[in-house]
Formats: C-alpha cells, structure tokens, sequence
C-alpha cells in the first residue's frame, strides 16, 4: 500500500467505557470529540473508522452481579445499553461498539497474552504490594494518597500479595522512548508528553497482568487459576475490532492509523503500557494518543456527593442537541480542563447560535426571498472574498484536535459574511432597481451570502450535523451536507437554488425567564434535599431536665376502632406497666411494633384520648411534608439496657 493511500485512512477510537458507570459529561464529552473528527475526516475523504465500546470485566462488575443476584454477563449484558442509548440521542456516528465481553475480543486477548508467553515477555513471579479493590489497582508507594490510600478515590488501601504473571515491558522502554523522540505528536498535547517522557526516563517497572483473586474475567491460556489484569485486557479492544485475528488485510489497513483519545487519567496506560505491548508484539504504534482535560461544574469538581454530576441525557432535553455539543466543543482548549456551567451554555446559544449563526440564515433568506423571487443569481454576477482562509485555518485546527480553534475560524468566517451584509446594504440597493448597475449589485450580494451560507452548513456538519441539514433544507439544497466533500466545494455551485422559507434555527432564550424558572427549580430540589427546619426557641437545661424519659418495651399494640391514626400500646417500664396513645399507625402493624424497645417521657400530664387514657409518649423521628410526617422511624435505645433506665 503506498503511503498516499494510507493517509486517506482514519481510524479513531474513544476510550472503552467502565460499563458500571452512569454515562455522564465526560463520557460525553470524548465521544462528540471523536464523532466530531471522524465526521470531519469523511468530509475530507478519508476512509474513517470509529470505534467506541465498553469495558465490562472486573471485580466491581462481579461485586454488583452478585448484590442483584444475577450472572454478571446478564448484567453488562442490560447495562451496556445506557451507553448505547446515550450515543443514540448525541448522534454519534460510531462505526463499531466493541464489548470486551465478546467472543472477538476474549479470542484476541488470550492470543496475544499467549504470544507474549510463549516468546517470553510474560513470565510468573509473586507480586506484592498495596491494592485498591474498588480501582482494581496496585498502587506504588510513590504515588499513594496521604496515610496509605489510592490517589485515584482516596480509600485505603490494602497489602496485598499473590501470584502472579508478569509483562516484561521494562525490556522495550528504550525503544519508546526512541519512538517518541522522532514522533512529538505521539502523544498530544505536549504537557502530556512531557509527562509521558519524564516517566518513561524513570524507573518503568514490568506490569503484574493477571489475578487470582478474581473470577469475572478472561481465564490465563493454559492456567486458568489466573485470570488476566483488566487493563491488559481492556487495551487490546483497539486492535481486536479491526481483524487482528480474524482478518490481517482489514488490520493492516486501519491499525497503523490509529489515534486515541482519552481522558488525562488514563495516558499512562495508553502511551506506556500499550505501545509496550505492542512493541513486544512487533505491531505499529499509534499515530497519536490526543489527552483531554477534565469537567468542572460551575467551577466545582463533578462528584456524586455534590450532586453536581451534569447528565448529558438532560441537558439534550433543555438546550437541544446540537447547542450540547456546540458548547464542550467550543467552550474548552481541548486538552484544558473546562468547566461547565448552563449558564455559559445560554450565553453560547444566544450570541453565537442565534445571533450570529441564525440571524446569516435568516436575514439572507428572506432578503433572497423580497428581492429575487427566492431564486439565487447567476455566478456571472461575480464573488467577493468573504471566504478567506478559513478551510485551510480549519483543517490546521483540526490536525492539532484543536476544535475550539476551529469553531473560532468558522465564526469569524459567519461574522464576516454578517458584516458584508451590513456593508452592502442591499436594502438600499434593493430601493434602486431600475438602476442596471444596482441589479448586478444585488444579485452579487445575495449570490454570495447564499454561498457563505452554504460552505457555513459544511463547516458546522461535523460539530452539529442536524442543524447542517436544517439549514441545507432551507437553502433549498439537494442531499445530504454530511455526504459532501469539502474538496469539491467550489464559490459559485449554488446559483439558480431556490430557497425556501426561512425558520428560526435557534430560539433565542429569554435569560430573566430561564433565571427564574432556574430559581424555582433550584429552590424546589432544596426543598426535597432538606425539609425546612422549624426550630423552637432556646430553652434552659433546667427545662429539659424537667423531662422525664425512660427506655420503655411495647408489649402490644391495638387498633382503636374510631381512630385512623392512633393505636393503643401497652408499654413496659421495668417497674410498672401504662398505657400510651401513639399516632403512628400509617407506619407500623400491631406485629411490627409488639417487643420493639423505644424512649417514652414519663411525666407528660396523662391525656384523654379517643376516650383513652393515655399516659406519656414515645419518641419518633420523622419527615414531614406539610405539617404530615410523610415517614416516621421510632427512636431506640442502642444495646441491651435495663427498661426504665433514665434518658438525659
Ligand atoms: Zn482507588
């Protein structure tokens, strides 16, 4: 294969996601990264192949089986759908979803793990060390967490120590370092690989890349006490989708064109571990591993415990789908951290969306429409450069994944054509008609806004494919804008179109109206998270000494017939037995509550009751949601202790 035919191939992959993961922003985010450049490289002509899938081995998939007492391929076998449908509703133009649970992966796996032992570079010894079981990792001294824990989650760690397989990667660190040293972008941005180098240039000890401590995973070939390391095995994903072993002509095709994208977290299994294998497999290495930043939400780290994870499924439902992806694209120098925050995502929809973007279409549109009939004029009227340079600023852009940049040139190529619009003032020339020279005028103008519009709706087809094709419709256009290529694209095509009638891309939102009903919202979720506190005033201790309680059995407890609410117990205090009306009936049968230890006050002045005697109360803690407890737990005494002995 000669190397021009080589570089028409494009063969991108996303990391394989932790099936057990709730599909969140960055999950999102590298997915429309890569759909983003895949859809890119088509409209360039390359013969691209997309692959995403998921990771579905290891301890804490086996863990959470059992818990719901299913086998744990039934469970990845459901829950590897959420992924599925999340790239469903973001459009993701994915080739291929590989699952590491599969007969084409496992195959491919066990080979290469056999390949390696069988030349030498996996060989057995005992690895000790201290293991996250959660991270399903060993995790050096040098990089634990203060007082013994993982730098990743922060819980402790244990020793451990078992046997063990080992990868001989040590042996091939001089011939990446080689590699990388010719190739800069191997790994991208630079940060990452100078952090890749300075790690590489230490001490780069051989993996440990099998378990016998655990069961849900791919059995060692010929050993099957063992079962191999989830990274190995994750890793070799990449290489299984595209034929290593079932189809060498469709591996030799894609895999020296390989880039991948990844989290920051995860390079040094990427640009150290895999390309250590794959040197001691005598295969290529990839082309680049491209390093993305992390999310923050509204300048806060994302965690489960803030509640502040954003939900990408959501934010399609409130924004649409193309603004979404807009936005993490543009919002971020890829390879940074960004934060996310909706009200920057508002602030993007309405200034860039609607306003620049939306206001070309739609003042074009009906301008065209007023002046000419709907009918775009001959390209004999001539073109003005509105262009530029932008397909050439854009494909630098994109060379360097940098798609903020990107988004940028073909903004400032949008703003352009708005000013020319503003220059020309067709509006004025419209008024001049019987003037020849005007009519060229105008037909100049409108032919070459119809233009801009046109090469506008390619630019933004890769970043936001369903609005490239509301806006080809309403030019008037034939096909499909994602099937055209950029390199056929000629100024001048689209005379003699008829347009059609112009649609508002994207509503502007009304920011005093979508800050209130975020108030509201907000408020609202508050007042689920914490019922309101009503709090009593101060009292002195003398106060509450003055109540007397006691740990107190029920012996029985019965329905008063007149009574929704109440039952009436029999309550033993180890010295005497009374009577107590209680109103937690809505919570609790008579069995439940008979024998159960609580707190009664002893001293609360007896009350008549439906026509009962009551003497005292028990202690209940509960939620109440207009002044009803809407749930009630009893308040009891830890341990055994005597009844009657005295609360303070
Ligand atoms: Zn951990």
């Amino acid at each position: 294969m000669d190397n021009r035919t080589r570089d028409k191939v494009f063969y991108i992959t996303t990391p394989i996601y932790y099936v057990n993961d709730i599909p969140h922003i960055g999950h999102a985010y590298t997915t429309i990264a890569c759909d983003t450049m895949s859809r890119y490289k088509r409209m360039k002509g390359f013969d691209v192949h997309f692959l995403t899938g998921t990771d579905e081995h290891g301890q804490k998939i086996q863990a959470a089986a059992e818990k719901q007492g299913i086998t744990p391929q039934a469970l990845v076998d459901r829950i590897h759908l959420n992924f599925k449908e999340l790239w469903k509703v973001l459009n993701i133009s994915n080739d291929d979803f590989i699952r590491t649970t599969e007969d084409r992966h496992i195959r491919v796996v066990q080979a290469m793990f056999k390949k390696l032992m069988d030349q030498g570079d996996i060989y057995k010894g005992t690895y000790e060390g201290h293991y996250c079981v959660p991270c399903e990792t060993y995790v050096p001294e040098s990089s634990m967490g203060p007082n013994q824990t993982c730098p990743d989650c922060g819980r402790p760690l244990t020793m451990m120590k078992e046997e063990s397989y080992f990868f001989r990667g040590s042996k091939y660190v001089p011939q990446l370092i080689e590699y990388y040293e010719k190739n800069l972008s191997g790994v991208m941005p630079r940060i990452r690989y100078n952090e890749i180098m300075s790690f590489l240039r230490g001490e780069v000890r051989d993996q440990s890349v099998s378990r016998t401590t655990l069961k849900w995973g791919i059995p060692v070939p010929g050993d099957e006490k063992h079962v191999i390391y989830v990274w190995f095995d994750a890793l070799i994903n990449y290489a299984a989708a595209v034929g290593y072993l079932d189809n060498p002509e469709r591996f030799q095709r894609y895999w020296p064109a390989v880039r991948h994208m990844v989290g920051k977290d995860i390079i040094r299994f990427h640009c150290v571990i895999w390309p250590l294998m794959l040197l001691a497999l005598g295969l290529p290495l990839p082309r680049s591993v491209i390093a993305h930043g992390w999310w923050t939400v509204d300048g806060e780290k994302m965690s489960k415990s803030k509640g502040n994870v954003v939900d990408p499924f959501k934010m399609v439902k409130d924004y649409g789908l193309d603004p979404f992806r807009y936005f993490l694209l543009r919002e971020v120098p890829f390879g940074s951290d960004g934060d996310f925050s909706e009200a920057a995502l508002v602030g993007r929809i309405n200034s860039d969306l609607a306003n620049d973007l939306g206001n070309l279409l739609n003042r074009t549109l009906q301008m065209s429409e007023s002046y000419r009939g709907g009918v775009v004029p001959a390209a004999g009227s001539g073109y003005d450069d509105i262009l530029g340079s932008v397909l050439e600023n854009v494909d630098a852009a994109m060379e360097r994944f940098a798609f903020d940049e990107a988004l940028k040139e073909v903004w400032a190529f949008i703003g352009r054509a708005n000013k020319y619009i503003d220059e020309t003032m067709p509006w004025k020339l419209a008024k001049e008609q019987d003037d020849p020279a005007s009519v060229a005028a105008l037909d100049k103008v409108l032919m070459n806004l119809f233009e801009a519009l046109r090469l506008a709706a390619l630019l933004v087809a890769p970043v936001m494919p369903q609005t490239a094709q509301r806006m080809w419709a309403q030019l008037g256009l034939e096909g499909d804008p994602l099937r055209e290529l950029y390199d056929s694209f000629h100024w001048g095509m689209g005379s003699g179109t008829r347009v059609r009638k112009a649609e508002v891309l994207f509503p502007r939102i009304d920011i005093r109206e979508w800050q209130k009903a975020r108030e509201e919202k907000k408020k609202m979720e508050e007042e689920k998270k914490a019922p309101a506190a009503e709090h009593e005033p101060e009292i002195a201790i003398e106060d509450f000494k003055a109540v007397e309680m006691r740990v107190a059995r029920i012996v029985k407890a019965e329905e008063i017939p007149k009574s929704r609410k109440l039952y009436k117990l029999e309550v033993d205090l180890g010295y005497e037995t009374r009577t107590v009306c209680s109103g937690i009936k809505a919570f609790f049968t008579p069995e439940e509550l008979a024998g159960k230890r609580v707190i009664l006050v002893t001293n609360l002045k007896p009350v008549k009751l439906c026509g009962i005697e009551s003497n005292g109360m028990i202690l209940a803690a509960s939620v109440k949601v207009d002044g009803n407890a809407e749930s009630l737990t009893l308040v009891a005494p830890e341990g055994d202790i005597p009844l009657g002995s005295r609360v303070s």
